[in-house]
């Protein structure tokens, strides 16, 4: 779409006013559709060249099924705007996303500086993968800051950042951290999942690779999975051209799903917004709570950080109580209607996540001795979900 809408890379689109619309353009090509109003879904393997000279010339544009299609330039199109980046790639889960990007910057002898606040499973394979390919990991206090300069080695290629952290929501200094990558040549990397490209927009803040867990939020309603990888310059040439060495490509539907995803991303954030929100500063009033760790409460240790770089927040937050039994909490738990636990979210479902998380931290302590309960809010009317965690802690408070 070349309508006032579809904006270039160039401009900062941290303010963007027509978000909405442009969600509703973004990768589509009515002309090309024949006039539906979705791009057609391409499924194959075999793309044909009707003559040698067309095999030459590169045919219809398309080689074969796993290196491009239609369907994947539609979403790719559509992110690359959505973040800024040159270029995006899809693969077939968040977590695949991650490491194609890892494994495209990292080689044996590298050296690489991961938020100790990163999702488990980026951690696992630091730990197990790239470790057995000579690459050495450490990990850094997601609150470092500037303080990042005197962790970087010689041989430090990548700096990958979370923010806000996975479980724990703190929010990283992006800006500073990227200020002291960018003149050693460092890459920086970023897992971008929890805000989505319309709350934040990191390559605008010079990160160079901007990743999604698209299973989440652009997907949006648990019934698919998909991972993305949006980069510029150099980096976006080295993760291109390993995930095609690695044969990584995603399920054409799932694409499909995620591009579908997109056109109401707008309005769903907007109500996870709210509702989170609204549940967040609910539960700092319990008395059963010892404090809750979302960063758009202004309770949050880094709440001036996330103003100054977020534009909204999603559904995905933490409480932690005060110390109580086993028992206590699993009758809490058990006992409720409408939050059901699950890993993942993103969804129309309201999620409840009882996590312990000093098994995989290791430059920060855990400051905290009672239970961490993680929350995802979903689209159920909110007088339903308070009563069902109402009820939740009454049982809790005749048990302990
Ligand atoms: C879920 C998640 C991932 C992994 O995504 P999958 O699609 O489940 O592989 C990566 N990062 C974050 C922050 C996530 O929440």
């Amino acid at each position: 779409m070349n309508d006032q809408y579809s904006q270039s890379k160039n401009k900062n689109q941290n303010n963007i006013s027509h978000t909405n619309t442009r969600l509703v353009h973004v990768g589509r090509d009515n002309e090309a559709s024949k006039g539906f109003v979705n791009p057609p879904l391409y499924k194959g393997s075999t793309v044909l060249f009707p003559t040698v000279q067309s095999m030459k010339d590169g045919g219809y544009g398309y080689w074969y099924g796993r290196k491009g299609s239609p369907t994947y330039d539609a979403l790719e199109g559509a992110l690359n705007e959505l973040e800024a980046a040159d270029d995006s790639i899809l693969t077939p889960s968040g977590l695949s996303a991650i490491t194609t990007a890892l494994l495209g910057l990292l080689k044996q002898g590298d050296h690489v500086l991961v938020t100790d606040s990163v999702y488990q499973p980026t951690r696992n394979f630091c730990d197990t993968t790239l470790r057995q390919m000579g690459v050495e990991t450490s990990y850094y206090d997601p609150r470092v800051g500037a303080g990042i300069a005197g962790l970087i080695k010689d041989n430090t290629r990548v700096i990958f950042l979370e923010s806000p952290g996975s479980q724990s929501f703190e929010i990283q200094d992006v800006p500073a951290i990227v200020a002291a990558a960018q003149p050693k040549n460092i890459t920086t990397v970023i897992d971008n999942t929890w805000a989505t490209p319309l709350f934040y927009q990191p390559l605008t803040q010079g990160v160079d690779v901007s990743i999604h867990s698209g299973t989440k939020y652009f997907i949006g309603h648990a019934d698919a999975m998909i991972g993305t990888v949006s980069s510029n310059g150099k980096a976006a040439e080295a993760i291109r051209k390993t995930a095609y060495s690695l044969g990584i490509c995603a399920g054409p539907e799932d694409t499909q799903l995620a591009l579908r995803g997109l056109r109401t991303l707008g309005v769903r954030l907007k109500h996870h917004e709210s509702a989170a929100l609204e549940l967040a500063r609910w539960l700092e009033t319990r008395d059963e709570v010892e404090t809750v760790l979302h960063p758009a409460l202004t309770s949050h240790p880094d709440h001036e950080l996330f103003r100054r770089d977020f534009s909204g927040s999603t559904g995905l937050f933490t409480a932690i109580l005060k110390p109580v039994s086993d028992e206590a909490l699993e009758a809490m738990i058990d006992g409720l209607r409408l939050f059901s636990m699950g890993w993942s979210w993103g969804g129309y479902e309201s999620l409840i996540l009882p996590f312990d998380p000093r098994p995989y931290r290791s430059a920060t302590i855990w400051p905290f001795e009672g239970p961490a309960l993680r929350f995802h809010v979903g689209h159920e009317d909110m007088k339903d979900l308070f009563d069902d965690l109402s009820l939740g802690f009454d049982r809790l408070g005749a048990v302990s």
